[in-house]
This record gives structure tokens, C-alpha cells and sequence, in this order.
């Protein structure tokens, strides 16, 4: 006999598991609308791979994981993706999470699937791999995916797997049904994660309040070197920490993992789905859930697809509303009251309790403290639950967790036995959700932080370049202008300066309105133009007998119209400017400003190529000095850098153009 440990505190609560065990699991069948929240496991939501309307197949998966500690989810019956939407889940608080809802068709067609009955071939990481993506997270608590929890680090040597089979709570009986009724599958299961891990040793816990199940896994586990552990029933010892210590006398550190002594743990549930999805290929679509309480007519065991409502489900095992003040997912210590039988049941639902008042009554109001000591004497974690309730209700989160607050497993042992009623583990439930929100809210914050540092450390580095530029630029001004001032020599950016302001002054003074008229001639020119095109179209449309036509003819009048308004805006500013004298008769003003444009091309058409190459480089090298002339107006004025950057390239670029131009010509002249 394997000598068996004990752990601190505990409490003997009636069991009340008989009534659900009394007939074989049932299958609760398929609801008409499945309710599948995307996240039902710890760590990122899956995202959805299906879309509204689509048909989806038993099996099928609906959503990927999204990340390492993520798991994929998968349609549990076939049908068809009626919403992908917020809905009520099942959570103390009562929020909406993501849901794909499917409405069943009632063929429960499976997508194609196989399993590996010789799974003994594969490596270590495919079967990892098989476990993830059958979307398996521990079945028996908060939902850990069992893929993470099996990649243990190289480094880490395990001496002992643990399956949990102790099923400690009050009610709940859904592993024990399942050790009386699937141990084979429960062995084979454990021979895989044995696989897996490599342990020295393979331990089934189960409390000893079980013992057909107990009978019935040590049968299937003749041979195999698993050995099926027994040991006095005491809530929690199915606590993590507390079976380790139970089976091995290890106690797990403060805030650490069952690794870090040498222990892997998996649920028997958790188990099974292991071993339905490396031998048959089937992902994680159903559940056993027990259904309880003297408020359903016939308590037992339920075979449940993932996203059944509770309603529903309920309702199959005899649901009697009248007797039932409150609905409980769980058991009655660790569960929590739900907000709507429209909540689907989970991966994790183990129990569905439906007291009558008599049962389970409602707690009588909180009396104040005695300081009896009762909480610390039964606390399985070794904790001070009085001083954790005097912290919780001040909201001193530090002393809390200097208290280890985060080693409470929320057992409610403490709330049970306390005589003054006082809903102790309640306080530590919203004190942990309120210090891990301030965490999440200063993590946000910090990063917000690093951005905004970086960000003005960038700002301020860009600044000093800047100033750094501004300062040499009027360093060299300085320069050049004492030099040609030492050499006696006309200034030549200085002379360019000159050449713009006169050229500005001269232009102010008439070629204002020379530029009015050429604006008219340009309206002039571009309207007869846009009227030619249009006349063209409308001829083709005519010809190809278009349906067009009008809208055509509608587009050539209003041009027409238009051109004569340009026409005589431009005869108007030629009389008001005086361009014509009153003897002299108008010209078509169109065809004089095409005219003066054929002009200018021809000029240029009858060059010899020298002669053209001379002219351009005139027109560079004035245009180059208009550039140069507003540069350095722009360095005295201090102009932002993008602005002296830009003109800097343009002189940049006319002097290598004016330099390509003269090499050209040079070349030309000396052949
Ligand atoms: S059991 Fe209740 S009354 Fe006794 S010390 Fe703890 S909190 Fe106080
Ligand atoms: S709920 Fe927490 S504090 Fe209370 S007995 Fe359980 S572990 Fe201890």
C-alpha cells in the first residue's frame, strides 16, 4: 500500500453524491440552437474561422486558437452559423461574451475525422499538437489548455503524473460515473500523457468515497504499472496543490506550479478527451455534466454537447422551477449562482445544482467577527483568512497580498465554517479580480508611458538636429559674405537677391494685368479646345446612331455657350486694358493665343540644335538664379528645414542640369 499524506485544514460537508449516480450516464441530445462562447478557457478568446449562414459540420472547427495558451473551438452538432454575437455566459458577474450560435439540423453529421489507434508511434510533440487542436482545457477547473500545461520545459525533470480523480465537492459526480463507466478510456488516456511526460511514476487519486469507480479502474489498469491511489475523503483534496501533497507529502511553493516539485496533474474528464482525440480523432464537442438537486425530478449524469442551453438541459432531468430559488453551476462551494437558464454549458461545467430552499438555504445575514480561528484552522493553503477579510474590506490589496492571497484556491472552507456567517471567500474573489484589473490598468498604463517617453526623446533629438542644421547654415552665410567682402568681389548670392526684388518690383507694377489677360486667352483657348472634343464625340454618336446623342448635344450647346461668355470676357479686358485701339478690329482671340503659342514652336522648330541647347541653358541658368535667390532669402529668414531642404535639391538639381547642357555644348562646339 502506497503510504498516503495529509494536508493542513479541510472540512466534511454531506456529500450528497448518491442521488446522481443511481442511473448509466444519459445522452441529453441535441438542442435546437447551440450557444459555443469563444472563450471558455484560460487565456486568449479563439477567433472564428466560419461566417454567418454557412453550413458547419459535427466537429468541424469554428474558431482557431489564438496564440500559445489559446485553444481552438469546434461545432459540436452540424447545422448552420446563425449569429456570431455577444450573448449571456455562464459568470458570477452575468456579462455577454462572443458566442457562434448554430442552429442544429438534427443530422449530427460528422466531419471527416480519423484517429491514431498506434499512437505509441507518434512523437511527443504530434500528440501535443493533437491535443491542442481538439481544443482540450482542464475539464475539471478553470480551463487551463492541457497542451500548455504538457510542454514541460526540457529542463524540467518529472518524476510523477497525477490524474485527478478525487472529484472532492459536494453533488458533483460526473468523474466518478465516468470511472464506473469509462475506465478503459480513462487508462488509455493516461497511458498517452504518460507517453507524453515520461514520469517516473503514474498515480490515479481517487477519494475513497468512490468505490465502484475505484473497482473499476484498477481492473482496466491490471498490468499497465498505473497505480489507482486511495485515501480518506476531506474537501478540498481534490485542490491541485492539496493532491500533490496528499500523494506525495510535497508541498507546492507559495504562487508556484506542481512542476516545480516534480508533478504534472490532469482531470479524469480532461483525460478522456485526450484519448477520444488521439485514437478517434475527435475534438472536445461534449461533456459529462451532472444535473442535481432536490429541484430536478430525476438527478444524474448527462452526456452534454458543448453550448447546450441550461435550460434545456435541465429540463431533461425533471426541472421543477417552483422548488428552485437559485440555479448553481458547480458544486455548492465552489460554484456560483447563474444569471439565466439561457446560458450554455461549457467546457468546464461539471454540475448543474438545483436546490430547493430546504437544501440549501439561504445563508443568514454576516455577524461580526469573534475571532474564533475556525477559517485558519480549516484553510487547506495554511492561510490567516480573519486578517485576509479585515484587509479585503479595508481594500489594503498590499497587505493582502503580502498575506498570499493569490494561494487561496477559493474553496469556501473558511465561509463554511465561520459562525458568524461571513461570506469570507467572496471578499477574496472580488479583492483578486480588483488587484488584477489595477494590474491590467497599470500595465496600460506603463506601456502608454514608454511610448509617450520615446516619442518626446525622438521629438527632441529631431529638434536639436535642426537647430544643429539652422546654425551652421548662418555660419557659412557669415563666411561667404566676409569673403567676398575681403576680396573686394560682388557678392554673387547677394547681386541674386538684388535681381529678384527688381524683378518682383517690376512685376507688381503692369505685369499684373498682362497675366489677367493671358488667363482669358487661356479660357479662351482651353473652351474652343473642350469644344472641339465634344463636337467630335457628338458627330461619332450621330453616325453610330447612339443612344447618347441628346445628352451629346446638350454637352456641345452649353460649351458653345460657354466659349462665347470667355470670348467676350476676353474682348471686355483688351478694351479695359487697352490692348486694342477703338479703330483697330477685334481678333479672334482663341486663334490669336493659338497663334502666338504655333509661333513660339516654330521659333524653337527652326533652331539648330546648338542655338537650341544655348537657349536652354539661358532659361536654366535663370532659373537657377531665381532658385538660389530665394534659398538664401529663406536661410536669412530662419525657414523651417523642409522647406530649405526642398530648395537646396532644386539647386542641387539645375546646376547638374546647366552642367550637362554646357558639357553638350562644349562637345558640339569643339566637333
Ligand atoms: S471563522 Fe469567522 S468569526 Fe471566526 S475568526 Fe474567522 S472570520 Fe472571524
Ligand atoms: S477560500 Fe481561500 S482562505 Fe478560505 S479556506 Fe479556502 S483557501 Fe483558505
Amino acid at each position: 500500500m502506497r503510504k498516503v499524506f495529509d494536508f493542513h485544514g479541510g472540512i466534511h460537508p454531506a456529500e450528497n453524491k448518491h442521488q446522481s449516480v443511481r442511473t448509466p450516464i444519459a445522452d441529453a441530445g441535441i438542442p435546437p440552437e447551440l450557444i459555443i462562447p469563444l472563450s471558455q478557457h484560460i487565456g486568449a478568446p479563439a477567433r472564428p474561422v466560419v461566417s454567418i449562414g454557412e453550413r458547419v459540420l459535427k466537429g468541424q472547427m469554428i474558431a482557431e486558437a489564438r496564440g500559445f495558451v489559446s485553444v481552438p473551438v469546434h461545432a459540436p452538432t452540424s447545422g448552420t452559423v446563425h449569429a456570431i454575437e455577444d450573448r449571456l455566459i455562464a459568470h458570477p458577474s452575468g456579462y455577454l461574451a462572443p458566442c457562434i450560435v448554430i442552429t442544429s439540423d438534427g443530422q449530427d453529421e460528422w466531419a471527416e475525422h480519423s484517429g491514431v489507434s498506434d499512437y505509441q508511434k507518434l512523437e511527443t510533440a504530434d500528440l501535443i499538437g493533437i491535443i491542442r487542436d481538439a481544443g482540450i482545457a482542464g475539464m475539471g477547473g478553470a480551463g487551463f489548455p492541457s497542451a500548455v500545461k504538457l510542454s514541460v520545459k526540457s529542463d524540467t525533470q518529472i518524476k510523477t503524473l497525477i490524474i485527478n480523480g478525487t472529484e472532492c465537492e459536494p453533488y458533483i459526480t460526473a468523474d466518478d460515473i465516468l470511472m464506473r463507466e469509462q475506465a478503459y478510456e480513462i487508462i488509455e488516456g493516461t497511458k498517452i500523457l504518460r507517453q507524453i511526460i515520461a514520469p517516473k511514476e503514474t498515480l490515479i487519486g481517487v477519494e475513497d468515497n468512490k468505490p465502484e469507480g475505484i473497482a473499476a479502474l484498477r481492473a482496466a489498469a491490471q498490468g499497465t504499472g498505473i497505480e489507482i491511489v486511495t485515501f480518506p475523503t476531506k474537501y478540498p483534496s481534490g485542490g491541485e496543490k492539496q493532491l500533490v501533497e496528499i500523494l506525495t507529502g510535497k508541498q507546492v511553493p507559495s504562487g508556484g506550479l506542481p512542476s516545480q516539485v516534480g508533478v504534472v496533474c490532469q482531470n479524469i474528464g480532461s483525460t478522456v478527451a485526450i484519448f477520444n482525440a488521439v485514437v478517434h480523432g475527435q475534438p472536445l464537442i461534449s461533456r459529462i455534466t451532472t444535473v442535481t438537486g432536490e429541484s430536478v425530478h430525476e438527478p444524474q449524469n448527462f452526456e452534454v454537447l458543448i453550448g447546450t442551453p441550461v435550460q434545456y438541459l435541465i429540463e431533461k432531468a425533471g426541472y421543477q422551477s417552483e422548488k428552485n430559488k437559485r440555479l448553481i453551476m458547480g458544486g455548492p462551494m465552489m460554484g456560483f449562482t447563474i444569471p439565466d437558464t439561457d446560458v450554455p454549458v461549457v467546457k468546464t461545467t461539471n454540475c448543474l445544482l438545483a436546490p430547493s430552499e430546504t437544501e440549501l438555504s439561504t445563508p443568514p445575514p454576516a455577524q461580526a467577527c469573534i475571532r474564533c480561528g475556525m477559517c485558519a484552522e480549516v484553510c487547506p493553503a495554511s492561510l490567516l483568512p480573519q486578517q485576509m477579510f479585515w484587509f479585503a474590506q479595508g481594500k489594503e490589496f498590499e497587505k493582502l497580498e503580502e498575506h498570499n492571497l493569490f494561494d487561496c484556491i477559493e474553496c469556501g472552507a473558511c465561509s463554511f465554517a465561520c459562525p458568524s456567517h461571513i461570506p469570507l471567500v467572496q471578499y477574496y474573489r472580488a479583492s483578486k479580480a480588483e488587484i488584477l484589473q489595477m494590474r491590467r490598468d497599470h500595465e496600460i498604463a506603463e506601456q502608454s508611458r514608454i511610448r509617450f517617453e520615446a516619442r518626446q526623446q525622438r521629438l527632441e533629438h529631431a529638434e536639436e538636429e535642426k537647430e544643429a542644421k539652422r546654425a551652421a547654415r548662418k555660419v557659412a552665410a557669415k563666411q561667404r559674405a566676409q569673403a567676398a567682402e575681403e576680396s573686394g568681389e560682388e557678392d554673387p548670392i547677394q547681386a541674386a537677391i538684388e535681381r529678384a526684388k527688381a524683378k518682383k518690383i517690376a512685376q507688381q507694377a503692369g505685369a499684373g494685368e498682362e497675366s489677367e489677360l493671358e488667363k482669358l486667352e487661356k479660357a479662351v483657348v482651353s473652351t474652343s479646345k473642350r469644344l472641339a472634343t465634344a463636337t467630335t464625340k457628338l458627330e461619332q454618336a450621330k453616325a453610330e446612331g447612339s443612344d447618347l446623342v441628346g445628352a451629346l448635344q446638350t454637352g456641345v450647346d452649353r460649351t458653345r455657350e460657354k466659349l462665347t461668355a470667355a470670348e467676350q470676357a476676353l474682348k471686355d479686358g483688351e478694351q479695359r486694358l487697352g490692348t486694342h485701339s477703338a479703330e483697330q478690329p477685334p481678333v479672334d482671340a482663341a486663334q490669336a493665343a493659338i497663334a502666338r503659342a504655333m509661333q513660339a514652336r516654330t521659333s524653337e522648330a527652326s533652331l539648330s540644335p546648338q542655338e537650341k541647347a544655348r537657349l536652354d541653358l539661358e532659361k536654366l541658368q535663370h532659373r537657377l538664379q531665381k532658385s538660389q535667390a530665394v534659398l538664401i532669402q529663406s536661410r536669412e529668414n530662419a525657414e523651417e528645414d523642409k522647406v530649405i531642404d526642398a530648395l537646396e535639391s532644386t539647386v542641387a538639381r539645375l546646376t547638374e542640369k546647366i552642367n550637362a547642357v554646357q558639357q553638350q555644348l562644349n562637345a558640339a562646339e569643339d566637333a
